[in-house]
């Protein structure tokens, strides 16, 4: 049976009035600076996604762009392979991979994906620092909000959004430098010679990345985030999740100095707050594990550091478990966990062989809507389209037959060059003495191999129409 999160009563406060307001005003979120282990963490593992996100779009492979969605030619380029749309069953397998992945990752260690990689996060982290280097830290920012407007508070203001705005238009031009080549985006930037639809989708990414970062930061992980709302159901009481030990901390209070402090009935927890105002959604975990909460860990780097301090032992928040909270012992392989494991090893090592196997060479027949004729020769002919299309990135040299019936002589170009993304359409025709058509119609296979390659062929069937065979 499936073990339940326990879950905070939010019934609203009774005001003596017979209406209730749903709706609550935001109060603005100040941080707090902090510094620890999963701080570090999460900044390199934050840069190094960086470096991927803006550095992978400079790389070129084989005299194109290395990552390039080419919509207006359907391709998709991602290093030394090129994706067409008949690979979009692919894509639909990558996707069901990412979300087992997610889902496995999320039944292990919570919402450490929401903490440390995912992008809205990320962005706010950036932006956070970009808050505390022109307005200072948590006091000092809420000094100069409640400040009146001076030369001071709209130099850093002005300084504020500028890097903002910044960031946020850097990231939307090397979004869209996926989808149109960055090398030539830039230049036409610059010289503003950009196309409309890139003009507009940088703009739409660089107000997405502003407003995101800069303003709804924690309310789209609480309001608009999808997976924030399922991610609960994927939890049970062995999923590693940021908690308070109560057990520990209560009965939490400030102290004295120089006397034991369990003597005074307390319990390790000072009552600094500090743990709510490192809080990027500015919840208090101490009231246990609540939606709000992305698993970032800065309330356990913030009371580690408090701990210290206090020469009391580190812990009192961590990454724990349900079980381990209370007393009891945590199963790390659980049926759930590897039933996921297992999907997903299945999943990658069929979609690891499927890539593999993918045929460079697509081909397709189109049959004449002529059924069959007799040509001069008295043979049965009928005629065929053949639709090449190399998919691989180097010009390729193919050869055509066609099999399936004794006697079949073919008629048409057997070698043909097509450069590399190329589709040809190639008339081929097929004929046959009447005395060996077994049948009215005849079961055939065209096939098209690289002269250049073996290992790049394709085939397909088709039918070979006949009159009725008496
Ligand atoms: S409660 Fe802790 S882990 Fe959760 S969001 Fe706040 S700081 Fe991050
Ligand atoms: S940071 Fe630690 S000591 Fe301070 S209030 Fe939070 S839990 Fe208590």
């Amino acid at each position: 049976m499936s073990e339940q999160i326990p879950a905070r009563d939010v019934t609203p406060e009774d005001k003596g009035s017979d209406s209730v307001d749903l709706y609550v005003q935001r109060e603005k979120i100040y941080t707090r600076a902090f510094t620890g282990l999963y701080r570090n963490l999460r900044r390199t593992g934050g840069l190094a996604l960086f470096i991927l996100f803006f550095g992978t779009v400079w790389l070129n492979w084989d005299g194109h762009q290395a990552v390039w969605w080419d919509l207006p030619e359907r391709k998709f380029y991602i290093f030394g392979a090129t994706f067409w749309p008949q690979d979009f069953m692919l894509l639909s397998w990558l996707l069901i991979i990412c979300a087992f992945g997610l889902f496995f990752v999320t039944v292990f260690a919570g919402r450490i994906w929401c903490g440390y990689t995912c992008p809205q996060s990320v962005f706010t982290w950036v932006y956070m620092w970009a808050e505390k280097v022109t307005e200072g830290d948590r006091n000092q920012r809420m000094k100069l909000d409640k400040a009146p407007l001076n030369g001071q508070k709209l130099l850093r203001k002005v300084a504020k959004h500028g890097i903002w705005l910044g960031v946020a238009l850097l990231t939307a031009i090397t979004f869209v430098g996926y989808f149109t080549p960055i090398r030539q985006l830039l230049p036409d930037l610059l010289s503003l010679d950009v196309g409309g639809w890139a003009l507009f989708w940088i703009a739409f990414f660089t107000l997405a990345t502003y407003g995101n970062a800069g303003f709804l930061r924690e309310q789209v992980c609480v309001h608009m985030c999808p997976y924030a709302r399922f991610q609960s159901v994927m939890f049970d009481k062995d999923t590693l999740i940021v908690s308070y030990d109560p057990n520990r901390g209560e009965q939490r209070g400030p102290r004295k100095k120089n006397i034991d402090y369990k003597a005074q009935g307390l319990g390790d927890c000072i009552d600094c707050t500090m743990c709510v105002q490192v809080c990027p959604t500015g919840i208090d975990i101490r009231d246990g594990l609540q939606f709000e909460c992305i698993g970032c860990a800065a309330c356990i780097d913030a009371c580690d550091s408090i701990m210290a301090k206090m020469n009391y032992p580190k812990g009192l928040i961590s990454y724990t478990t349900e079980h381990r909270l209370s007393g009891e012992e945590t199963r790390l392989l659980r049926p759930r966990l590897i039933g996921y494991a297992i999907a997903l090893v299945a999943m990658t090592s069929v979609f690891g062989y499927a890539v593999s196997n993918r045929s460079l060479v697509e081909l397709d027949v189109l049959k004449d809507r002529v059924l069959y004729r007799e040509n001069n020769d008295g043979r049965i002919e009928n005629v065929y389209i053949l639709k090449v299309m190399n998919k691989a990135q180097r010009d390729l040299t193919f050869v055509i037959d066609a099999k399936g019936l004794d006697g079949l002589i073919y008629e048409g170009q057997r070698e043909v060059r097509a450069s590399a993304g190329e589709i040809l359409s190639i008339p081929v025709e097929l004929s046959i003495d009447p005395d060996k058509l077994p049948s009215s119609t005849n079961d055939i296979v065209f096939r098209i191999r690289s002269a250049d390659d073996p290992s790049i062929h394709q085939d397909a069937d088709s039918r070979f129409i006949g009159p009725s065979v008496r």
